[in-house]
């Protein structure tokens, strides 16, 4: 199956070609992902109205250099792919009606993808990760634990009681004057950083339900920070490695948990799988690694440049769904929400 697949849910305009076989293997024929951290970096976040026009200006040349890329033709294709939520509701517009209109036109059937679903699957592609699996999904907007048992079946195990940890690394880098995004910013300079220097708390850490929480830990970084400014450089590096260390014992205590939990529901994960924005982070890569191990599984996660948005993974997401016949109505709504324990797999079409 070859798939074109549409990316628009936040800030990056992308679009790409990928291939699965009748095996579960895949190709990544083209991936052009496109950006828009200038127009938004002088407001220290995402402009929702900006995003959406950046998005009607440069889909179309998205999509052509993606087609051109891969060699692959229009005609050619099986289906088009597009992110149909969740996310900001302007750029998922853009880039569900591009494909509707691609879709009507070249007389291919649509999927609707849910955006997290395609984080997901991306493993798949990546790592041939078989199902079921341990999901934990840590993007810009989400962070959850998922026990993966097959395509459309997301068990939610547990997930954060308010910010995400995405929200959390960009936060913690506004507050400490870094650039935007937060999650890149904070990792470089936690290299530079002591981890040892501030004691911050481990919220939720030892609960006996995988559950997260966040904002506690942000405010503790904003009060040691108010306690010795003016900051320097090496202050800076080091609210950031102390900072970046509590996350991660966090993580790994949570994912802890959440494997017992699998095990409790008498499923044997084949992997736990790193999804979504900060998954691109080595500190949590690394430590991830170890945690699956000594659970008794493994660790896959994509390459970080397949852990941020981009349009291979809703090209793959479309061919696994398109695989076992699950196309999309022209008339599919896009959605600002859309939970991923409520997106449809092959069980309910009967
Ligand atoms: P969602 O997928 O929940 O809708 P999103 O699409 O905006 O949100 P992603 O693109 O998956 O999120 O991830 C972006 C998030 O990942 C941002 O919060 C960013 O700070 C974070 N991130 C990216 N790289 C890193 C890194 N190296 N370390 C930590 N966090 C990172
Ligand atoms: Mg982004
Ligand atoms: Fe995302």
């Amino acid at each position: 199956l070859l798939l074109l697949g549409i990316e628009t849910t936040c800030d990056e305009t992308a679009a790409a070609i990928v291939r699965r076989r009748a095996d579960g293997s895949g190709t990544i024929l083209s991936n052009i992902v496109l950006s828009q951290t200038d127009d938004h970096a002088a407001y220290g976040g995402v402009v929702p109205e900006i995003a959406a026009r950046a998005h009607v200006e440069v889909l179309d040349h998205v999509i052509e250099r993606a087609l051109r890329s891969s060699g692959v033709k229009l005609v050619e294709l099986d289906a088009i792919a597009a992110a149909a939520g969740p996310g900001l509701i302007g750029g998922v517009i853009v880039g569900l009606t591009t494909a509707k209109a691609m879709a009507l036109a070249a007389r291919k059937p649509l999927v609707a993808v849910n955006h997290l679903e395609a984080h997901a699957l991306t493993a798949r592609l990546t790592d041939a990760v078989p199902f079921p699996f341990l999901l934990l999904l840590v993007s810009g907007g989400h962070t959850q634990l998922v026990a993966v048992t097959g395509v459309g079946e997301y068990h939610k195990l547990g997930g954060t009681i308010d910010d995400a940890i995405g929200e959390a690394f960009d936060k913690t880098a506004k507050m400490l004057g870094l650039p935007y995004p937060g999650g890149p910013a904070v990792e470089r300079a936690a290299l530079r950083g002591d981890a040892s220097r501030f004691h911050l708390p481990r919220p939720l850490m030892g609960k006996p339900t995988p559950d997260f929480s966040l904002s506690g830990l942000k405010t503790a970084v904003r009060l040691e920070a108010l306690a010795i400014a003016p900051l320097h450089d090496q202050d800076v590096n080091d609210l950031c490695a102390s900072f970046q260390a509590a996350v991660v014992d966090v993580l790994a205590d949570r994912v802890r948990c959440a494997l017992r939990k699998m095990r409790e529901h008498g499923i044997k994960p084949n992997a736990l799988v790193l999804a979504g924005g900060v998954g691109a982070n080595q500190v949590v890569r690394r430590t991830l690694h170890k945690v699956a191990a000594d659970g008794g599984t493994r660790l896959a996660v994509p390459p970080p440049e397949l852990c941020t948005d981009n349009g291979a993974m809703i090209a793959w997401a479309g061919a696994e769904r398109l695989a076992l016949g699950l196309t999309d109505e022209l008339s599919f709504a896009p959605r600002a929400r859309w939970p991923l324990d409520e997106v449809e797999g092959a069980a309910s079409l009967d």
